[in-house]
């Protein structure tokens, strides 16, 4: 009798869902970007124990709790540094950090820009809606000058932050932009993102329907205009943001200039999409090959207690 396997489980979407009452506000971008990243884990057939979801502050920070995976709802600003601190703990984790954009570009603005030059295996997604959400829709730093929302007493007077240009000075090697409402892209760069070895970033339009009312649906949609404000970057003619050769200064020069230009919003509209990938070394591989014991197991699993370190002493003293 030849011998039979059985074939591999498969983790349904409902595998990745809690119980937890989603409480966001009726009509929030929120819903779609969390349906994006469990249908990416479908799609990827990662166990729902070998994720960990670590948040910040703010109505995304809730992300964790909707997710049947390991969790932490941290503090204001701090997802990437535990992101980073998990990953390189038990590097066997696959480890997606969420935040808002006022925790991410503002309170936790150094650890986004040192997150980029690292290169830590693991993936940064930020819900990007202009406005404080969770404290009744302050301006974020990504609301641009002179734009004011119902909830601002006067318009804002300073500019607004780009996410990808800072993104691509700080080094990312995987940069993409989504829209909440189009989950089929959404989806798609998610599964790109976390398959991506080094640090993705993925910057995503959200809308907050209750604070933010320029940055709506219908504005996304362009029904004002005529015509969407989204366009596909893939739709460009000649559009390739994958660098062939890293050790090329110039081909990564040339890349990142392309999509820096294509970050900014201009009569074309707003791209999203791949702005830029590069393989470079990973931060996970170079310590491990400065602690080869790392290449065995994770850091976590290491017996790190009751070690001698007499000689050590010795040493220093
Ligand atoms: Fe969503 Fe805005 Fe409500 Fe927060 S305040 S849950 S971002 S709609």
């Amino acid at each position: 009798m030849p011998e039979t396997t059985a074939p591999p489980r498969k983790f349904t979407l409902q595998e990745y869902k809690t119980d937890v009452h989603v409480d966001w506000c009726p009509g929030c971008g929120d819903f779609g970007i969390l349906s994006s990243i469990q249908q990416a884990f479908v799609q990827l057939q990662i166990p729902p124990h070998r994720i960990a979801m670590i948040s910040g502050i703010g109505c995304s920070g809730k992300t964790p709790h909707y997710l049947d995976t390991y969790g932490l709802h941290t503090l204001h600003g701090r997802a990437l540094p535990v992101a980073t601190g998990a990953r390189l703990a038990n590097h066997e984790l696959t480890v997606v950090a969420v935040g808002g954009d006022g925790d991410g570009y503002g309170i936790g603005a150094g650890y986004f820009v040192n997150s980029g030059r690292r290169n830590v295996d693991m993936t940064y997604i930020v819900f990007n809606n202009g406005v404080y959400g969770l404290t009744k829709g302050q301006a974020s730093p990504t609301l641009g000058k002179g734009l004011k929302t119902k909830s601002m007493p006067e318009a804002s007077i300073q500019e607004g932050v780009n996410p990808v240009a800072v993104a691509l000075g700080a080094g990312y090697s995987w940069i993409g932009r989504g829209y909440a409402l189009d989950v089929k892209q959404l989806v798609s760069l998610i599964v790109q993102a976390i398959s991506h070895k080094g640090t993705a970033f993925l910057d995503v339009f959200q809308t907050c329907p209750v604070y933010n009312d320029l940055r709506t649906k219908d504005w996304y949609a362009g029904e004002d205009i005529g015509r969407a404000r989204l366009r596909r970057l893939e739709a460009d003619p000649g559009w390739d943001p994958v660098v062939t050769d890293p050790n090329s200064i110039d081909e990564m020069i040339e890349k990142k200039t392309r999509a820096l230009r294509a970050s900014y919003e201009t009569a074309d509209g707003l791209a999203v999409g791949l702005f830029y990938k590069v393989d470079l070394p990973t931060y996970d591989d170079q310590l491990a090959a400065k602690v080869p014991a790392l290449r065995q197991q994770p850091l976590v699993k290491l017996p790190l207690y009751n070690r001698n370190v007499e000689p050590l002493f010795d040493e220093l003293g």
